[in-house]
């Protein structure tokens, strides 16, 4: 009797802990029994039957240079195709995204998977995709160019076995994702329609981000009238500004547990003055700062302000702040526990991807559903190397894997 009133006191209280968290964790959507079904067998053989379609038009695609603000040919070529899947609504919208819309009924959720059309390579007009048995290799072949074509093949697959969506999916390829999400953010921002979930397809496979990583840091610029080594007594030294600035910046704490207050920063540039035989007129140093938690993110912003503030007022130099700001980090709370991340996992585990990892720092266009308060899923497209270098690389099963994962994932949220 004793042990069932603990038992009772202890589930109450772990309830209490629960709901006063909002941290109640949900059921997964998978099982793995669905793999058998006749359907999704009709799904995974579909896209194995035209493997070297895939192949073809992911080498096509990527061969469509695209970077960001030129994203007009990519995106017109992925309407075309979103018609002629048969979706119920295909067009380019006005800022440029290419716009699918596949109806459900209307008890069904609205979602939103997307995928970026853009890539980092400005003036980077010629581009050859090099096949060597499993990889292939050119700007962009990953990143993102494995999704739209994940994305597209899903789609298809999806058609031919006669699926029928209880919800209404929103299939969008994005312009500026590279850029800051811009693409998202203008769709979202111009629709009064409220979304359940959005679903960003970037990274690589196994990846599966659930919150938004704040950016901070900035560029930090001391300045002082300069005089020759000879005069130099007793002048106020930028660069001496700088050392002193960067050694306590890097001082400063910063939780690396619990992944939830996760911080990290770097001083990535440094330099000052012009020639070595006069003290430096001018002297700078930049900060990237980011963090899970937004309050951290401001409470190490505001110490590496203070520090240069008082390094100044220290050296007698002249301070100058241009701050990065315009990426907040957000959290959902209990993300980590919703049925969505849980069916996610379910599913990776199950299609045995190696080196499976939720984590809430996500930097994708999730971002942007998650700012607004949708729950929201950064998944990886196939295993990749040097990105956003002219010599990337994509693993051709990888994508495969990517494929079958965005299918259950999609027949378990119906
Ligand atoms: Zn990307």
């Amino acid at each position: 009797m004793k042990k069932y009133i603990r038992f009772i006191c202890l589930t109450l209280f772990s309830l209490l802990i629960l709901s006063s968290t909002g941290l109640q964790a949900e059921e997964s959507l998978f099982n793995p029994e669905m793999v058998n079904t006749s359907f999704v067998q009709k799904l995974f053989s579909f896209i194995e039957k035209n493997r070297e379609k895939v192949i073809k038009e992911w080498i096509f695609l990527t061969e469509i240079p695209a970077p960001s603000g030129y994203e007009h040919k990519r995106a017109n070529y992925m309407k075309k195709q979103f018609e002629a899947a048969g979706l119920d609504e295909a067009y380019v919208d006005s800022s440029g995204n290419a716009v699918g819309i596949w109806k459900g009924s209307s008890q069904g959720k609205k979602i939103i998977i997307s995928a970026h059309l853009d890539t980092v390579f400005q003036g980077v007009w010629e581009i050859k995709v090099k096949r060597e048995g499993n990889i292939l290799k050119a700007p962009g072949i990953g990143d993102d160019t494995a999704s739209l074509i994940n994305l597209l093949w899903s789609i298809r697959a999806l058609k031919q076995a006669g699926f029928k969506p209880r919800n209404t999916y929103y299939f969008l390829d994005t312009v500026g994702e590279e850029t800051g999400f811009v693409g998202l953010r203008a769709f979202l921002d111009s629709t009064k329609k409220k979304f359940d979930l959005v679903i960003a397809l970037d990274g690589d496979l196994g990846g599966v981000q659930y919150g938004a990583l704040g950016f901070g840091g900035g560029k930090f610029v001391f300045r002082g009238p300069g005089a020759h080594t000879i005069q130099s007594l007793g002048i106020p030294n930028p660069n001496l500004a700088v050392a002193k600035a960067v050694e306590r910046i890097c001082k400063i704490e910063l939780p690396s547990s619990p992944l939830e207050k996760w911080t990290i920063l770097n001083i990535g540039m440094i330099g000052g003055g012009r020639v070595r035989n006069a003290v430096s007129q001018e002297s700078y140093f930049t900060v990237d700062l980011r963090s899970v938690d937004q309050e951290e993110l401001e409470r190490a912003q505001a110490e590496v302000m203070r520090i240069c503030r008082e390094v100044a007022e220290e050296e007698g130099v002249k301070l100058e702040m241009t701050l990065n700001e315009d990426s907040k980090a957000y959290q959902i709370p209990g993300a980590r526990g919703s049925f969505l991340v849980r069916t996610v996992v379910d599913i990776l585990e199950f299609l045995q991807v190696r080196d499976i990892e939720a984590n809430p720092l996500g930097s994708t266009e999730a971002n942007v559903g998650i700012e607004k308060g949708i729950l929201s899923v950064n998944l990886g497209r196939t295993y990749g190397r040097y990105k956003h270098t002219l010599r990337e690389e994509a693993e051709i099963d990888g994508l495969f894997i990517a494929m079958k994962q965005i299918l259950l994932l999609v027949y378990c949220l119906q």
